[in-house]
């Protein structure tokens, strides 16, 4: 079974062949770093995070827009602030002038 390592010196991912629950002794390809991975299955600790190819990362699109919505509603409400604290502070002045 294939697993796919994300090395905890690198964060680069690559892919081992692993009986599932065995542990693994092995280099990252990218900076050479030993590692020591224990495949989901019997160990409870595994030292790296495994997970199987077929489960590839999925980003969830609907979070990333949630996100974005967020941030322009913040964004709007502190233009709308900024706008009422002008608006407020201009019609002091000409009240002041008018008088
Ligand atoms: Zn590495």
């Amino acid at each position: 079974m294939q697993f796919q390592i994300s090395c905890k010196s690198c964060k680069q991912n690559f892919g081992i062949d692993a009986i599932p629950g065995q542990t693994i002794r092995c280099n990252c390809p990218y900076c050479g770093s030993p590692a020591i991975v224990a495949t989901p299955g019997t160990n409870p600790q595994p030292t790296m995070t495994t997970q199987p190819v077929s489960a590839p990362k999925k980003i969830s699109r609907s979070k990333i827009d949630w996100h974005f919505g967020r941030k322009v509603t913040v964004v709007f409400l502190a233009l709308a602030a900024l706008f009422a604290i002008v608006l407020s502070g201009l019609y002091i002045v000409f009240s002041a002038m008018s008088n």
